[in-house]
């Protein structure tokens, strides 16, 4: 339906040429406002359609090694390692030390999963950095 029909529909105005009253156009921007379209209406006012997907909602932050199992999710996210490697060293008292790939990278203060470095330095439960190596 044309504006102009709907506005005669209503008997707001008269079929043929000629501008419609205010009140026909107020009728109009009423049922616009209600959902109504009309076939000449210009295609700005068209509605759009906002889609919003399953990865707009996806969490970005990634604060635990559990979280970790979706590696595949992490676009971002540079993985080195598998979730579940372990890295040891020892400390300055002979002490052997395990850790898990969430352990942060002194050389660049990134966990150990994502660290690009050659040699891993990480505080241990004696308060030392130690140099740890991955355990095969
Ligand atoms: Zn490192």
């Amino acid at each position: 339906m044309r504006r102009k029909e709907f506005a005669v529909s209503l008997g707001l105005a008269t079929a043929g040429r000629g501008r419609m009253s205010r009140e026909a156009l107020e009728a109009i921007e009423k049922a616009r406002s209600e959902g109504m379209t009309f076939d000449d209406d210009a295609p700005t006012t068209g509605r759009r359609e906002v889609t919003v997907t399953a990865k707009d909602a996806k969490p970005v932050t990634v604060r635990s090694s559990t979280a970790l199992g979706h590696i595949g999710l992490m676009d971002d996210t540079y993985i080195r390692y598998g979730n579940d490697v372990k890295f040891a060293g020892v400390d300055s008292k002979g002490k052997k030390h395990t850790v898990g790939v969430a352990n942060i990278c002194r050389n660049s203060g990134y966990s150990i999963i994502g660290c690009r470095c050659d040699s891993h330095e990480t505080l241990v439960a004696s308060m030392e950095v130690i140099t740890v190596t991955e355990v095969k």
